[in-house]
C-alpha cells in the first residue's frame, strides 16, 4: 500500500508524493520559548518526530526546519514582566526546550533557526510583498491586505467576505471571528521595552507569521512538501504563512499540510492561557519514565484528541513494560533449539501489519497493535519451549527495526541503569559479608523505585516495574 496522510489543504487522504525524488522537505511550527513547554506542545513534536521517524524509515532523505521564535508579542511582555533582556529571557526557555525533546528521544531537526537572526530575511519579504500590493503602511507598521489574495481562506475555510474593510489586528494571535488585515512589520512602542531593529521598513519588530514564511523559504525554498502544526496553528497562523509566501514568490508555497490534535484535560485544550497545564518536568518530579510520556503522545493517533489522565498514563507505563518484559525475556533464551517456521510467519505478519498501517495516515493503533500481536504469539512458542537462542534473535532484530520508528525500547547504559547496578553491587557486598539487614534494605529501597532484583545461579538480574 502506498503511503498517505491526510491534508488538512485538499480536506481528504491523499497520497504522498516529494517535488526531489527521495527527499523529504519539512517545516515545523517550532516553540515560542516564553515558558517552559507542555506536554500538549509536545503531543504535536512527538507526532512530528513520528513523521519524521516513518519517513526515513521509508527510505526518504529529510530535511526538518523547526523555527525558534524568540520574538513576539508574548516573549517580549514576560521578558519585561521579570526585567530581563529578550535575548536572556528566551535563552533560558530555549534550553529548557531542546533538554525536554532529548528527554523525550524526539529526534533532532537538520535546522532550528531563531526568529531573531533571521530579520534580514524577514524585511526581504515583506518589501516582496510591498512591491507586489499585498501591504501597506499605516503609522510605520506594515500590514498585509488579505482582500488582495484571491486564496484567502484555502487552508482554515475562512471566509473573505466575512471580511470588514479596513479591520486590521495588530497582535500576534487572533481568532476566526476576526478574519482581517494582520501586521507583517509592527512600529516599535514603548510597550517592547527596548525590542527593535532599524530597517528600511523602519525602527520596529516582525509578525510572528512572516518570521515562519521568511525561515521555512529561507531554508527550503519557495515550494516544499510538507508543512505541520498543531490544529490551533491553521488559523490564522497557517493561512498567513500561505497568503505571504504565494504572494511575494507567486508559488505554490507547501503541498501537504499536516496537523495534530488538541492534548485535552477535562474536555478543554492544555494551554497555558487557561493554566490547565502540566509541562513534561511537572510530570518527571512524579517518577514517571520520560519514555512513558512519550508513549503516551506517541500511542494514539495523531488526528484524535488525547485526553491526559494520569490513569490514562499509568496504563501507557503497563503497555510499555509489557513491551521491555518481553524483550528481557527473549533475551534471556538460551534454548539450543533448530530454526522454527512459524517464527517467520509471526515477523512477516507482524512487520507487514506495522507498515501497513502507518502507511495509512501513520495509524500508529495499527501499528503497535501489529507489536502485541507479535508479543502474545511469541509468547506461546517461549511457554511451549518451542523458542530457539537463534530464533529470539530474530525476533529481537526485527524489535530494533520497529524500534527507528517507535524508540521507546530500554536503553543500555542509561544513568538509571548506572545508578541500579551500583545498588547491586553494594547488596552483593552486603551478601557475602552475611550482612543481610543491608542486602534486604537495599531490595526494599529499588523495589520502592520499581525496581525488583531477582538472585540467579548468574548474578543478580533487575526489571522494571
Ligand atoms: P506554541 O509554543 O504555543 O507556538 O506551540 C507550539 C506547538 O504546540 C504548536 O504547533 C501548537 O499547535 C502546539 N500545541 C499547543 N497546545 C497544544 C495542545 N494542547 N495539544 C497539541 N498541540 C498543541
Ligand atoms: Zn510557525
Amino acid at each position: 500500500m502506498a503511503l498517505k496522510f491526510y491534508n488538512t489543504l485538499t480536506k481528504r487522504l491523499e497520497e504522498f508524493y516529494t517535488i526531489n525524488p527521495g527527499e523529504v522537505r519539512m517545516y515545523t511550527c517550532g516553540p515560542t520559548v516564553y515558558d517552559y513547554a507542555h506536554i500538549g506542545n509536545f503531543r504535536t513534536y512527538i507526532f512530528e518526530d513520528l513523521l519524521r521517524r516513518y519517513l526515513k524509515y521509508k527510505g526518504f532523505r529529510v530535511v526538518q526546519v523547526m523555527n525558534i521564535t524568540d520574538v513576539d508579542d508574548k516573549t517580549i511582555r514576560r521578558s519585561r514582566e521579570e526585567g530581563v533582556s529578550l535575548k536572556d529571557y528566551t535563552s533560558r526557555y530555549t534550553e529548557a526546550f531542546f533538554e525536554d525533546i532529548d528527554t523525550l528521544r524526539i529526534e533532532r531537526a537538520e535546522f532550528y533557526p531563531h526568529a531573531t537572526e533571521h530579520i534580514g530575511d524577514m524585511v526581504a519579504l515583506i518589501q516582496k510583498l510591498i512591491k507586489n500590493g499585498y501591504a501597506y503602511e499605516v503609522q510605520g507598521s506594515w500590514y498585509y491586505d488579505v482582500s488582495k489574495f484571491k486564496g484567502y481562506g484555502k487552508l482554515s475555510g475562512v471566509k473573505l467576505d466575512e471580511l470588514k474593510p479596513g479591520a486590521r489586528v495588530s497582535a500576534d494571535e487572533y481568532t476566526k471571528e476576526e478574519v482581517h488585515d494582520f501586521a507583517l512589520w509592527k512600529a516599535y512602542t514603548p510597550d517592547d521595552g527596548g525590542v527593535f531593529w532599524e530597517t528600511p521598513l523602519g525602527k520596529g519588530r516582525p509578525g510572528w507569521h512572516i518570521e515562519c514564511s521568511a525561515m521555512s523559504m529561507r531554508y527550503l525554498g519557495n515550494h516544499f512538501d510538507i508543512h505541520t502544526g498543531g490544529v490551533d496553528n491553521i488559523f490564522p497562523h497557517h493561512e498567513n504563512e500561505i497568503a505571504q509566501s504565494e504572494a511575494a514568490t507567486g508559488e505554490k508555497f507547501v503541498n501537504f499540510w499536516l496537523h495534530s490534535a488538541y492534548l485535552i484535560v477535562e474536555g478543554e485544550k492544555m494551554s497555558k492561557s487557561k493554566g490547565n497545564f502540566y509541562t513534561l518536568r511537572d510530570i518527571l518530579k512524579r517518577g514517571y519514565d520520560p519514555v512513558v510520556v512519550r508513549y503516551l503522545l506517541l500511542s494514539s493517533h495523531y488526528r484524535q484528541q488525547l485526553n491526559f489522565t494520569f490513569s490514562g498514563l499509568d496504563a501507557a507505563k503497563s503497555s510499555l513494560f509489557r513491551i521491555w518484559d518481553f524483550i528481557d525475556n527473549l533475551g534471556r533464551i538460551e534454548l539450543d533449539l533448530p530454526h522454527n517456521p512459524e517464527v517467520d510467519t509471526i515477523i512477516e505478519t507482524a512487520s507487514s501489519g506495522f507498515t501497513t498501517s502507518l502507511d495509512d495516515d501513520l495509524n500508529i493503533s495499527g501499528a503497535l497493535g501489529a507489536l502485541f500481536n507479535l508479543v502474545r504469539r511469541i509468547n506461546r512458542l517461549i511457554s511451549s519451549g518451542s523458542l530457539g537462542r537463534d530464533d529470539a534473535r530474530l525476533v529481537l532484530e526485527k524489535l530494533s527495526d520497529f524500534n527507528r520508528v517507535l524508540d521507546i525500547f530500554p536503553r543500555e547504559n542509561a544513568p538509571i541503569e548506572d545508578w541500579i547496578l551500583e545498588m547491586i553491587k553494594k547488596r552483593d557486598k552486603a551478601r557475602k559479608n552475611r550482612d543481610w539487614e543491608t542486602a534486604d534494605r537495599i531490595r526494599d529501597e529499588l523495589q520502592k523505585k520499581g525496581i525488583m532484583l531477582q538472585d540467579t545461579p548468574k548474578g543478580t538480574v533487575w526489571k522494571k516495574r
